[in-house]
């Protein structure tokens, strides 16, 4: 007797292919049947009248390293159509780890991925030292999605270096300790080794985080290291300083595939990112292979007057940092301080992370009543209703609000045309979730379903089939994940349940549900009807189900 039976669905089996309409039987986890009226005795029947059905999402760029050890069910993913996440992204991951460097790493992780160092304490379970250990105790507690791990390179140079790990270059001797860290990782199931040279990623008090400190010789020991068992993935969050050539020489030495974060589109230099990928494109066109890590979600930032990181970047916001109360709201109530961040604004600049653009500034929570009519209004129309400049309109509903009101600002990746070309690149992957990571700031765990609904239905940028295939079978082909990504008999019943008319993601909102009550960003799924991990319902249209089973797998066995 089968466990399941979706009747009549659209399914798109995430190779690409035209959607056929037809029934899928499931037991024991996998997929007994695919076809067209099957005659099965099952347990549970659901009709999906034309739903769509396809593989569930893998989402290959995560932060859960440490949420996982507190909430095996890696909230708010499930429940946003993600059935398989890969953690470890960027080399910030928590094993190995001795007891001593426990706090640096913490501490580190607050700086570089945004988490609350009361939360990490709280939260994080610590009975592992070694990679091997870490995974034995995600095993034993199970998780609500499959799991493939790296293994983290600053992490490694915190394990060989100790503090100097952020300090300096490694000598051959580390470098040759650090390779051998690398290969017993890679033995104990790791799906690769993950790495950042990135200036923006910085540990605790600004300090770089520890990868960085590595030279071209360690980079090139490392990935050796990690493709001598004939596997693994690299990835690398990248510096502007890093040339994709490097990392071909690294694809080419190790024979692996390199992975090349973040790619996202800069308004102030519009076609940096398009030098890479056009970089990319030629080194697949010499038989390596690499792959830009994409976003199809605009960059987005939650902040308030009180602490708003988007324009602390600007010189003429100065006299505004390191004064709080009623000396920081005197500064933005200058008319001096004004015209400076105006005059500021209008000028060109090559890298600024906020440029004026006041349409992608958004009221979202304002503290006091009666302005509730402003929350989800951009700054450019409240300004254009009230006739001022739209740094005046802001600033002065901020300082009306005791600096309470929440904003949010799209900075980066909100070139609709552009990202519509990065996602459509022969040699992309649309990732950079970063779920797991951030959660004050942002929430992109539902990048899955925004692209579907989004990118597909709303803008027609992508054909449906072709989406699927993206959030699917290109990763678990990638990565090498055996018997996942596809709709086929014998493969693993991952499969999201959706309305391709209504799919997408809700409006942002707060929850307080972190250890010790402390708050993050969620959304809610659209047109989601159902997500299966190896055939156990974790979430359904209300989403994450009470009774979610721990039914994820512990992925440490990859192909090709
Ligand atoms: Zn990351």
């Amino acid at each position: 007797m089968d466990d399941l039976l979706i009747r009549s669905a659209t399914l798109l089996d995430g190779s690409g292919a035209e959607p056929t309409v037809g029934d899928l039987a499931v037991r024991n986890g996998r997929i007994r049947a695919i076809g067209p009226s099957l005659k099965v005795d099952s347990r549970q029947v659901i009709d999906a009248d034309g739903l769509a059905l396809m593989p569930g999402i893998i989402d290959s760029h995560t932060h859960f390293d440490a949420q996982i050890t507190w909430d095996p069910y890696v909230r708010p993913s499930p429940a946003l159509g993600v059935t398989t996440a890969v953690i470890g992204n960027c080399g910030f991951t928590i094993a190995p780890c001795r007891p001593a460097d426990r706090e640096l790493t913490m501490r580190n992780l607050t700086q570089v991925e945004g988490m609350s160092l009361d939360v990490l304490r709280q939260g994080i379970r610590w009975n592992f030292e070694t990679f091997a250990e870490y995974l034995a105790q995600l095993r034993a507690s199970g998780s609500a999605v499959n799991l493939a791990a790296y293994v983290g390179h600053s992490s490694l140079r915190t394990w060989v270096l100790g503090a100097d790990a952020a300090r300096r270059e490694a000598t051959p001797d580390e470098i040759a300790q650090m390779a051998g860290l690398v290969r017993e990782a890679m033995a104990a199931g790791a799906v690769g080794l993950a790495s950042s040279t990135s200036p923006a990623h910085n540990g605790e008090g600004g300090v770089p985080m520890p990868s960085r400190l590595a030279n071209d010789a360690e980079h090139l020991a490392l990935i050796e290291a990690m493709g001598q068992a004939g596997g693994g993935v690299y990835m690398v969050t990248k510096g502007g300083q890093m040339p994709v050539s490097l990392l071909e020489e690294m694809s080419a030495r190790s024979k692996r595939p390199v992975m090349i974060a973040a790619l996202l589109h800069n308004p102030m230099n519009p076609q940096a990112v398009f030098k890479d990928l056009d970089a990319i494109s030629a080194a697949n066109q010499r038989g390596r292979r690499l792959i830009g890590q994409v976003s199809c979600c605009p960059l987005t930032m939650d902040f308030t007057l009180a602490s708003p990181y988007p324009v602390e970047g600007l010189s003429s916001w100065k006299p505004a940092l390191g004064v709080q109360g009623a000396a920081l709201r005197a500064v933005l109530g200058d008319p001096t301080f004004r015209d400076a961040v105006r005059a500021e604004l209008a000028a060109p600049a090559v890298f600024r992370l906020f440029n004026g653009e006041w349409d992608k500034v958004h009221v979202v929570e304002v503290t006091d009543p009666r302005h509730r009519a402003l929350e989800q209004r951009s700054i450019a129309e409240i300004a254009a209703e009230q006739g001022r400049d739209p740094l005046d309109a802001m600033l002065d509903l901020a300082l009306a609000e005791d600096l309470g009101t929440t904003f949010v600002a799209q900075l980066l990746n909100s070139d609709e045309e552009a990202v519509a070309s990065m996602l459509n690149h022969p040699h992309s992957i649309v990732s950079l979730s970063d779920a797991g990571a951030h959660l004050t700031f942002f929430t992109d765990a539902g990048f899955g379903l925004h692209l579907l609904g989004h990118w597909v239905r709303e803008r027609g940028a992508m054909a449906l089939p072709e989406a699927v295939r993206r959030l699917t079978h290109q990763s678990a082909a990638l990565f090498g994940m055996p018997g996942r990504g596809l709709l086929r008999e014998g493969h693993a019943a991952d499969l999201l349940l959706f309305d391709p008319a209504t799919v997408g993601r809700g409006p942002k909102r707060r929850v307080f549900d972190l250890p010790g009550g402390a708050p993050r960003l969620t959304t809610d799924a659209l047109g989601v009807h159902g997500v299966w991990v190896n055939g156990g319902l974790v979430a359904d249209a209300k989403g994450l189900r009470d009774d979610a089973a721990l039914a994820g797998e512990l992925m440490t066995r990859f192909e090709g």
